[in-house]
């Protein structure tokens, strides 16, 4: 399934300022909101697209990265991809509202006071974001590939099952504010009386407080351990791009959302090819008799090897291309290629025996160089390249 383009679904242009999606958000997340379309699902669809749209639009990294790559600079499958916003479930989306609408939005316009949904409460703290470095080979950059890779980092706590409680009787529903989370508050003003909602001091907001804390994780819901965390790369990523990865950070306190794994892209030095952008540069050194008769080479390519053609009579600087046989970009069908840049060795020692017969070699008419006149010359490249 194509997914749509993310400013398409706003309604707004690329150049739109971060104001102008906030405020086509919120119109876009109020018509398809699930409290005024129950049971709807091509509305709740919306709603999530819409959300995601936002998620990565009102984040000047993540947005850039859109910019550039497309959907596959962002990511949708929740489990790999650039920058997140794949995989949002409901309680994101509501989580994301606070900084969109202002606490007692849902107050207001959908009635209740209830944020969220029914009866939905924040849970614990979120986790916070890990920031991990991932180095490829050119090889794994060019095919794509699956990375499993360990990450020390906070986990939810098995005993208690993140709440941190002792057992289930040590969880009591908040007094405060009877278990909702929140608590209203009547203000007098000059407009008459006025009616918030604000998440409540005491359970902050969570609807229970625990009286016995689980002693394995001392009632933060959340122990330091290592999880193997499964990537997938997309061919073509580049040194410094960013992959996040939802969810897979740092536990949250108490149950709370976990953060986000954000992995950095790095290469690792080739022994022989050497990354040109999109293209790959190879240094190929072949004997002064192959270049005057010509000869067939194995040379080394991203994708195993490649059988070329050195034709009788080669030059020194020559560069050959390989078609199609460069890095594949992240997010189009375009594919770089292989250069081949073909030296000439010169031996740096010989003996007497080879001495003398390079000696009568040098002052055969054969060996004077003479350039082709409609080759062009070094000089001729430069001036072109600097006119
Ligand atoms: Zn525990
Ligand atoms: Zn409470």
């Amino acid at each position: 399934m194509s997914k749509r383009d993310f400013y398409e679904i706003l309604g707004v242009s690329k150049s739109a300022s971060a104001d102008e999606i906030k405020k086509a958000y919120r119109k876009v997340a109020m018509q398809y909101h699930p409290d005024r379309n129950p049971g709807d699902k091509a509305a709740e669809e919306k709603f999530k697209e819409a959300a995601e749209a936002y998620e990565i639009l009102s984040d000047a990294d993540k947005r850039a990265q859109y910019d550039r790559y497309g959907h596959a600079g962002v990511g949708n499958n929740g489990r790999g991809g650039f920058g997140g916003g794949g995989g949002m479930n409901m309680e994101d989306i509501f989580s994301q509202f606070g900084d969109v609408f202002g606490e007692d939005f849902f107050g207001n316009i959908f009635g209740g006071g209830q944020r969220g949904r029914s009866g939905q409460r924040s849970r614990g703290t979120r986790g916070s974001n890990l920031r991990v470095k991932l180095k490829l080979t050119y090889e794994e950059i060019a095919k794509g590939v699956t990375k499993n890779i360990k990450v020390k980092k906070y986990v939810s706590c098995n005993t208690c099952g993140g709440s941190g409680a002792k057992d289930k009787g040590s969880v009591q529903t908040c007094g405060t504010c009877g278990g909702s989370g929140q608590v209203r508050k009547v203000t007098n003003t000059f407009l008459g009386q006025m009616q918030t909602v604000t998440t409540c001091p005491t359970c902050n907001g969570e609807g229970s407080t625990v009286t016995a804390k689980c002693g394995s994780c001392k009632g933060e819901g959340r122990v330091y351990g290592e999880e193997t965390v499964s990537i997938d790369i997309p061919a073509g990523v580049q040194e410094g791009m960013q992959m996040n990865v939802s969810g897979r950070g740092n536990a949250g306190e108490r149950g709370g959302s976990p953060g986000d794994l954000i992995v950095l892209i790095e290469e690792e030095a080739h022994k022989e090819l050497h990354r040109d952008g999109l293209n790959v540069a190879y240094d190929l050194h072949i004997t002064f008799s192959d270049a005057v008769f010509g000869t067939q080479v194995e040379v080394p390519t991203i994708d195993g090897k490649a059988k070329i053609k050195i034709p009788a009579g080669t030059q020194s600087g020559k560069i050959l291309r390989l078609k199609g046989k460069g890095f594949p970009a992240v997010n189009s069908y375009q594919k770089g290629d292989q250069l081949i840049h073909v030296n000439i060795w010169t031996p740096q020692h010989v003996s007497s025996e080879e001495k003398a017969m390079l000696e009568k070699l040098g002052t055969s008419p054969n060996f004077k160089p003479q350039p082709d006149k409609s080759d062009k010359s070094f000089f001729d490249k430069i001036k072109e390249m600097f006119s």
